[in-house]
């Protein structure tokens, strides 16, 4: 290896470290705040900035306050910057966002399906066919989660919708090019909502810098994942940690998903649907399970029960540090805490009960699924060679169509973030 390869790998070595700290604190430090985390040279950073700025990744904007002397710079996205898609394929309906280095999210559309492979996936996969081709290269990858176990990259199984073995790239119309066949289009990583939901929490909420934390997402029924340094754990084929359909509440109901007595079948959705004597399943009756939820007291304190009982039994396992909860969990823990950390306490193994781990609801609510499946699209990118494809189709963009590259500007004003 010559001195010139050892520079020029330094500088893409640098480029993806400056990107991924902008990315991570969302775009909220300023300039020299990052210079000194990263432990650059002020001339290095400055030379790095300028050229992020010439290829669009960044832009920086005055900090919005400053003492005396010149401003200060925070660096942030690029209007016309990277974009990742990101999706949540819920049981009942799919919402799709465009998500900006940094992490700032704009819903583009959500739209309610039948709980067809065919009608969700059928009809996201045109819509993610319309924003590639109004956002050209902008688009670095697209994200999906689901709800349900996934396999060899994109094989899901949904037990409540009897989804079997569906394959998602392949319905979205996103399936990778054959062997052999020219390059062509995004990467496309399709994952498990829980697992997706873990992941942001660990980036962007309550379970940074947590070493072993446990995360479960309320759905239409419950999904769980142990988080690792940041890393849900997935087993040995990506469908590891169903811990919805572990028997850990001591029900006799059988499942959809072939097993008796899973816990997932006494907390969610489903469960408070089912609680009040009203059909459940199918992924149908969003709305009258988020009235029995504000209105029923017996139904939600059931559901707080069983919840707390399963906590403790995977807190017994696992020793976690912290367990959140996302989703319908947000509200179940603000609406009858004390009746889950009841249930939850005489479970626990005396030397558990001495420090118990801290439970409380997400920071990101419902939006931890998207974020987790927009952070696995970055994951990719951010790396020397994402940042090669980036300028490389930069310098073609630039001999193709000029007027595309702003389609996003107007689409972005007024938004908020999650
Ligand atoms: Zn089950």
């Amino acid at each position: 290896m010559n001195g010139a390869t050892t520079s020029g790998e330094l500088r893409a070595h640098n480029r993806v470290r400056l990107l991924r700290a902008v990315h991570d604190c969302g775009a909220t430090r300023t300039r020299s705040q990052l210079t000194r985390d990263l432990r650059l040279a002020r001339g290095t950073a400055s030379v790095l900035v300028a050229g992020l700025v010439e290829n669009e990744l960044l832009h920086e904007e005055p900090a919005p306050e400053h003492g005396r002397g010149r401003p200060t710079l925070v660096p942030g996205p690029h209007p016309r910057g990277p974009l990742a898609l990101a999706v949540d394929v819920r049981e009942d309906a799919w919402e799709l966002a465009a998500c900006e280095l940094g992490g700032r999210a704009t819903v583009l559309a959500v739209r309610p399906h039948d709980g067809t492979p065919e009608d969700a996936l059928g009809s996201l996969g045109g819509a993610i066919a319309a924003e590639q081709e109004r956002l050209g290269h902008r688009v670095i990858g697209v994200g999906v989660a689901l709800a349900g176990p996934v396999r060899h990259g994109g094989l899901v199984d949904i037990a409540h919708l009897s989804w079997r073995s569906v394959d998602v790239p392949h319905l979205l119309g996103l399936a990778p090019p054959a062997p052999g066949a020219a390059e062509g289009g995004v990467p496309v990583v399709v994952g498990n909502d829980t697992a997706f939901a873990a992941v942001a929490e660990a980036r962007r909420g309550r379970l940074q810098g947590v070493p072993v934390g446990l995360h479960l997402h309320v759905d239409f029924d419950l999904g769980g994942v142990l988080v690792v340094d940041g890393r849900p754990l997935g087993g040995a084929s990506g469908t590891g940690a169903e811990f919805g359909h572990m028997p850990l509440t001591g029900g006799d109901r059988t499942c959809m998903c072939g097993a008796i007595g899973c816990w997932g079948m006494d907390v969610g959705a489903n469960a408070l649907l089912r609680h009040v004597g009203l059909a459940a399943g199918g992924g149908r009756g969003r709305e009258q399970a988020e009235h029995v939820l504000a209105t029923s007291e017996e139904a939600v304190t059931a559901n707080a029960r069983a919840l707390g009982c399963g906590i403790a039994a995977l807190v017994n396992a696992h020793d976690p540090e912290a367990v959140t909860l996302s989703g319908h969990g947000v509200e179940l823990y603000e609406r009858a805490g004390d009746t889950l950390m009841a249930a939850c306490e005489p479970g626990l193994m005396a030397i558990r009960r001495e420090h118990p781990p801290r439970i409380e609801g997400s920071a990101l609510g419902w939006r931890g699924s998207l974020l987790g499946a927009m952070e696995s699209v970055f994951d990719a990118f951010l790396t020397p060679e994402g940042l090669d494809r980036w300028r490389a189709n930069l310098s073609d963009q630039a001999r193709d169509t000029p007027d595309r590259r702003n389609v996003m500007n107007s689409t972005f004003q007024g938004e908020s973030p999650p």
